[in-house]
């Protein structure tokens, strides 16, 4: 064998992998295959200036390269089993937290000293949400903000360089069960290991279906959450940021029944474009530096939307949304609210009068026009809900930026040890399905780092 264990992706799954193994084998000879660049060398082309939308690159410099999709992220780590992913239903509620907590302290000691850990713990929060018909769900977050997310990626890079035999600008294009172990086909060329662990993340969602076609590893899927990034003045969220920084708050609309939940919540950030398999959508992050802080908040509005027998294809389904937006904004769109309640599209002109100054330029238009009705109409509901908490949330200027979607990767079967029917073979993190955080993808690679380790 080349490797006593190849980890496919360098994302947080497979950054706490290579970490954890590293430290409790030593003696193991441990590769690391990332499809994108090393850290220094990402860097989206997009400058707002020269080149204002996604030009497509070989590896997309957000979602690809070491520190995964989360690199340039807020560094939100919610350390719960109440959202994130269902880690917790493989190695238990406890096992989870504790795995959590000992990634939190891994970031702390490699740069997030000194950043700040939320709690809705003891919250009062929580009692207006519910009287509002609102839920606040529980949870502690440790926010390293996109500046100091970055100090500690590099410190753990040039911790693990010196164990771990990196090979970057390598996408695996093939795995084969050999030999008691794994060949691992990657440019051209073959590699030999007895344990390998995938961590491919969202990026490798489509990778990771064909290899569990090819190696016959049962999955199912049947989950998308789709809907749009909200823009408000700071001032309007500031007394739930300030207190929680991101409350998850989840609203069950009186029309359908259907669950609108916010997800992944900026103060004072700036909204972002985000390339998923050719596909622009819309993201946000925000910095722990007050210089680099903006005077808007975004977040996410999401609306659930599981499909029964015979539709299989949830992520085909958002993704065919998303496109629309693309094909009539030419990349992400933004609608005032008040536009869209008056039925009318956004113009540059109605946009550029807003009180609401956008922090990303994306072209005004119509997004009634881009989702369906049902979903429009949860997020329309829950803009109202939230006015009642936060007032002003419902304001003419509040920003709708299309379209969002929180593509779920068809949930791989694995057993406790998040090994699957291949023995050896591990899939982790937010390419199993299992997980959709930076906290949860990490503590799943501490978890098959162990077992391996263990062996
Ligand atoms: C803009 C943005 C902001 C976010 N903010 C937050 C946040 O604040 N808090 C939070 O909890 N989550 C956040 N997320 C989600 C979070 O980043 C992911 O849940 C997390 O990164 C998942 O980790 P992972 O290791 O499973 O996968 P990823 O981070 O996606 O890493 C997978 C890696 O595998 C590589 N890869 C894919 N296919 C192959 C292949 N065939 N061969 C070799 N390499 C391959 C990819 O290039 C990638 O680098 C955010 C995501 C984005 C995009």
């Amino acid at each position: 064998m080349n490797y006593d264990v190849i980890i496919i992706g360098a994302g947080p799954g497979g950054i706490f992998s290579a970490y954890e193994l590293s430290e409790k084998r030593p003696d193991l000879k441990i590769a690391v295959f990332e499809a994108g660049n090393p850290l220094h060398k990402r860097k989206c082309p997009i400058d707002g200036d020269k080149i204002k939308a996604c030009i497509n690159c070989k590896h997309c410099s957000i979602m690809s390269g070491f520190g995964g999709a989360g690199a340039f992220s807020d560094g939100k780590y919610n350390i719960t089993n109440d959202f994130g992913g269902t880690l917790y239903e493989y190695i238990g509620k406890k096992k989870a937290m504790e795995l959590m907590h000992y990634v939190d302290d891994i970031n702390l000691r490699f740069g997030g000293e000194g950043t700040k850990l939320y709690s809705t713990a003891g919250s009062k929060f929580k009692k207006i949400c519910m009287q509002n018909d609102l839920h606040l769900l529980d949870a502690s977050v440790r926010h390293l903000g996109t500046d100091i997310n970055y100090v500690v990626l590099q410190n753990l890079y040039n911790h693990l360089k010196e164990k771990v035999e990196f090979f970057f600008d390598s996408a695996v294009e093939h795995i084969k069960a050999e030999n008691g172990g794994y060949t691992v086909v990657c440019n051209n060329k073959e590699y030999t290991c007895k344990y390998c662990i995938v961590s491919v993340g969202r990026s490798g969602s489509k990778w990771m279906e064909k290899v569990c076609n090819e190696m016959a590893i049962p999955t199912q899927s049947n989950r998308v959450d789709i809907g749009v990034r909200v823009e408000i003045p700071a001032e309007i969220f500031s007394h739930l940021t300030d207190e929680l920084y991101e409350s998850k708050i989840v609203y069950r609309t009186q029309k359908y029944g259907d669950k609108v939940r916010t997800f992944c919540m900026n103060p004072k950030g700036e909204v972002v474009s985000e390339n998923t398999n050719g596909i622009v959508t819309v993201n946000g992050h925000s910095y722990e530096d007050p210089a680099k802080q903006t005077g808007n908040t975004n977040f996410a509005l999401l609306v659930a939307k599981h499909f029964s027998e015979p539709f299989k294809d949830s992520t085909g389904y958002a993704e065919s949304i998303a496109r629309l937006s693309n094909m009539l904004g030419g990349g992400v769109m933004v609608q005032r609210f008040g536009d869209l309640i008056r039925g009318q599209r956004s113009t540059p002109k109605r946009i550029e009068e807003s009180f609401t100054t956008p922090t990303m330029t994306a072209t005004p238009g119509d997004l009634s026009l881009v989702l369906p009705k049902r979903l429009l109409d949860g997020i329309i509901e829950m803009i109202y809900a939230l006015d009642k908490i936060a007032p002003g949330m419902a304001n003419d200027d509040t920003l709708l930026y299309g379209v969002e979607v929180k593509f779920y990767n068809m949930e791989v079967s694995v057993d406790e040890n998040l090994e699957c029917c291949h023995k050896g073979l591990y899939i982790i993190g937010d390419g199993s399905g299992i997980t959709h955080s930076l906290s949860h993808a990490s503590a799943s690679g501490v978890h098959v780092a162990r077992n391996i380790a263990s062996k």
